[in-house]
C-alpha cells in the first residue's frame, strides 16, 4: 500500500519530511517488508491513484491520541499530531513510521494474533513505540514486532527488530503497550515506565481505531 503524506503542521517543513520519508521507505525494504511480507512506498504531497493518505498536522480530534490510523469508508488515512508530540516530548519523526507500518500490516484496523494470540490486535508498533534506531542518514526509525509476536510463522525469538522483547504478546517494551479484546471488551496493556504522559493516556500515545 503506498501512503502520500501531506503536511500542513506550521512547525515543520517540506524539507523535514523529506529525509523522513526516505529513512522510513529504506527501512520498509531493508527491514520491514521482508519480515512482515508487505510493500508500500510513502510519497510527499502527490503519489499513485489509490494511495492511503497521511496527513502531518497541528490538530487532531482525538484528545487521547498523538496520532492515528482508520479506515474511513475504505480510505485508510492517518493523523499525526506534530504540535501534540512536539509538546509531550515525542518524536513526530517515528510517530509517522509508527502509522505507516502499522498501515502497511493491518490497513483496515482488523486483524488479531493467531493462535493463543487471537485477542491481540496485530498493531506491530504499540508494543515497542518507545524504542527506536538509526536509520537512513541518522533518522530515527521505530522499532517494530515481527510476527512471531503474534504466532504467526516461525516461534521467535526475536519478537521484534531489534530482539529487545523477552517473549511473544502480551510481553511489552518500557512505554509499550497492547490492545486485547477479550470477552466482547478491550484491555490494554501497559510496559515498564508507562507513567507521565502515557499514566494520562486512556487509549495508547498513537491509537489505532477504525470507523463505520
Ligand atoms: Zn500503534
Amino acid at each position: 500500500m503506498d501512503i502520500i503524506v501531506t503536511r500542513t503542521s506550521a512547525l515543520i517543513t517540506d524539507a523535514d519530511v523529506v529525509p523522513v520519508i526516505a529513512a522510513i521507505n529504506h527501512q520498509i525494504v531493508w527491514d520491514f517488508a521482508p519480515k512482515w511480507q508487505v510493500s508500500g512506498t510513502l510519497y510527499l504531497n502527490s503519489g499513485p491513484t489509490g494511495a492511503a493518505r497521511c496527513s502531518l498536522q497541528d490538530t487532531i480530534d482525538d484528545p487521547d491520541a498523538l496520532g492515528y490510523h482508520v479506515d474511513e469508508n475504505g480510505l485508510v488515512e492517518m493523523i499525526i499530531d506534530v504540535e501534540a508530540c512536539q509538546s509531550s516530548g515525542d518524536d513526530w519523526r517515528t510517530c509517522l513510521g509508527h502509522e505507516a507500518l502499522e498501515t502497511l500490516v493491518d490497513s483496515l484496523c482488523n486483524l488479531m494474533g493467531l493462535g493463543a494470540y487471537t485477542s491481540f490486535i496485530r498493531e506491530v508498533c504499540d508494543a515497542v513505540e518507545e524504542d527506536f534506531y538509526p536509520g537512513l542518514g541518522g533518522v530515527p526509525v521505530t522499532n517494530f514486532v515481527l510476527p512471531s509476536y503474534f504466532g504467526i510463522g516461525p516461534v521467535g525469538p526475536p519478537w521484534d527488530m531489534m530482539g529487545q522483547l523477552s517473549g511473544p504478546a502480551p510481553a511489552l517494551r518500557p512505554g509499550g503497550y497492547i490492545d486485547e479484546l477479550t470477552g466482547g471488551a478491550w484491555t490494554m496493556h501497559l510496559g515498564d515506565r508507562a507513567d507521565g504522559y502515557m499514566a494520562t493516556r486512556k487509549n495508547g500515545r498513537r491509537a489505532w481505531r477504525k470507523r463505520s
